[in-house]
């Protein structure tokens, strides 16, 4: 599509909400003028023309006091784009990957839960039953941040490895058998940089809430390897303070990296908290998909972590895989629900451009997600009546429907680091490739400010001295906190 913009609004945003209606949307700047959208924004209006699939139209609306351009514009589209294809989108015209942070505003001002839902609907026209979950997470997530100590922080380790590569996998994560062989060089360099940060948490005074370690498929480590992994978290702990420590998270994942011996190194470790992830329970929909375990592979692998001691399990689904169908998805979400775990999340499957499976299956994005949206919606009413509650909200980019993911918790067993993670409410000192630190400052005047600081993407350039340093963050870090 060619995007012509003038006046205040920025172009990539006005991207976003094109793609609201057309996931995977190209933009380039001749689109032989068959299909376009312009969008000026003056003092007093907006006023948008489009030509689109469906049919062209175009409008103009006043800016009304205390009116953004963005809000504005957002509606304009809403309107047009609505009128023109028949599809309103759930989320009205919300962009961003952290819905619950606009109720959250709303309930830190002294608002109430349904004032929290009413700016959700009113100014960025969010349906009535999605307004109402995100004010629900938020409160939830305040009355869980508001037992954070002052000054607490978290850290985050990346493990990005795995067995094999997901075909709707698009994150740098190494799976060949050359690249795996880096691992052993690759967690000297973590723990070195960990000892490294940790000296810097150490003087910025932090309080180590959680611990994170993330992947890729961190399981893939061997039983030694964790351990050793384990030890230098486990030293740093003794050396920053381990009296607010409130939870320690191995991301296991994929099920066929899952054994006795890795759980029992993880138990020793002070894992309270695993992942072990089915995706889906239908064998079809895994081999489709590129998974080498099967269903009976993720019961074994559960039996296990349910054997292990570890404290909670979490297990991801995937509502909208190809090959699934509403029926098979519900069938899973009832085969993990019937086996207890602390934690269920349910993702939109989204496909990234660079996936392999968007080659083969381009007309994989559907706008409205078609069933999924209702997918997404049984699987909350079914896990509700069971007792699991949403805790954490987020959504992606290019996912059908616009629609989101979900983490669903038992009654206090709510995976905290997501939370703090998804509401930015402290740091994240993170290490290891494709790891971001990120150091949160409240201003006085209410506002927040992130600083992000970035490991490389990948792990031969992470491993590479030339090309990272860790001491370029632990200096970042040392700065950041000259400064109060
Ligand atoms: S397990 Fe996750 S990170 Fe690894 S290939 Fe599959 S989707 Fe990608």
């Amino acid at each position: 599509m060619k995007l012509i913009t003038e006046g205040n609004i920025k172009p990539y945003y006005v991207q976003m909400l094109v793609m609201l209606w057309y996931p995977g949307e190209k933009f380039a700047e001749d689109d032989d003028g068959k299909r376009y959208l312009e969008v000026k924004v003056s003092e007093n209006s907006i006023a948008l023309s489009c030509r689109i699939d469906e049919g062209e139209g175009s409008l103009t609306l006043p800016l009304e006091a205390g009116d953004t351009s963005e809000l504005a514009v957002g509606r304009g589209m809403y309107k047009l784009f609505g009128s023109l294809t028949g599809f309103y989108p759930e989320w009205g015209i919300m962009t961003g990957v952290r819905p619950a942070k606009i109720p959250s505003a709303v309930l830190k001002a002294g608002g109430s839960r349904s004032d929290a839902a009413a700016r959700m609907r009113e100014r960025y026209l969010v349906k009535e039953d999605k307004a109402d979950m995100a004010a629900g997470i938020a409160e939830l997530e305040l009355s869980i941040i508001n037992t954070l100590p002052e000054n607490s922080c978290s850290i985050y380790l990346s493990i990005p490895f795995c067995p094999t590569r997901c075909e709707y996998c698009s994150f740098v994560s190494y799976s060949t058998p050359r690249l795996l062989s880096l691992i052993p060089a690759y967690l000297e360099k973590l723990v070195s940089d960990l000892e490294a940060l940790t000296d810097s948490i150490i003087r910025a005074k932090k309080k180590i809430s959680t611990v994170y370690i993330g992947g890729g498929t961190p399981t893939i480590l061997d039983a030694a390897q964790l351990d050793f992994l384990l030890d230098a978290v486990n030293r740093c702990l003794d050396r920053a303070g381990r009296e607010h420590l409130r939870e320690f998270t191995l991301e296991g994942g994929r099920p066929d990296t899952i054994t006795e011996e890795k759980l029992a190194a993880a138990c020793r470790g002070g894992i309270t908290r695993i992942s072990v992830n089915p995706q889906t329970t239908n064998n079809d929909v895994l081999q489709g998909i590129g998974r080498s375990h099967k269903y009976e592979d993720f019961l074994r692998s559960y039996d296990i972590a349910a054997k292990s001691g570890i404290k909670y399990i979490n297990c991801d689904l995937i509502a909208g895989l190809p090959g699934d169908s509403p029926e098979s998805f519900m069938k899973s979400v009832s085969d993990v629900a019937s086996l207890g775990p602390a934690n269920i999340t349910i993702h939109t499957f989204a496909v990234k451009k660079s996936a392999a499976i968007l080659e083969r299956n381009p007309g994989i994005y559907s706008r409205g997600g078609g069933e999924l949206s209702h997918s997404v919606s049984d699987s909350r009413i079914y896990l509700a009546g069971l007792g699991y509650n949403p805790y954490y909200i987020y959504r992606q980019k290019n996912t059908a429907g616009a629609l989101e993911n979900i983490g669903y918790a038992k009654v206090g067993a709510e995976g905290l680091y997501n939370i703090f993670i998804m509401e930015e409410v402290h740091d994240i000192f993170a290490v290891g490739a494709g790891a971001v630190t990120k150091l949160v400052r409240h201003g006085k005047d209410g506002e927040e400010y992130i600083e992000r600081l970035f490991s490389p993407k990948y792990p031969y350039e992470y491993l590479e001295k030339e090309k990272f340093d860790i001491k370029k963050i632990t200096d970042a870090v040392d700065v950041f906190y000259s400064k109060d």
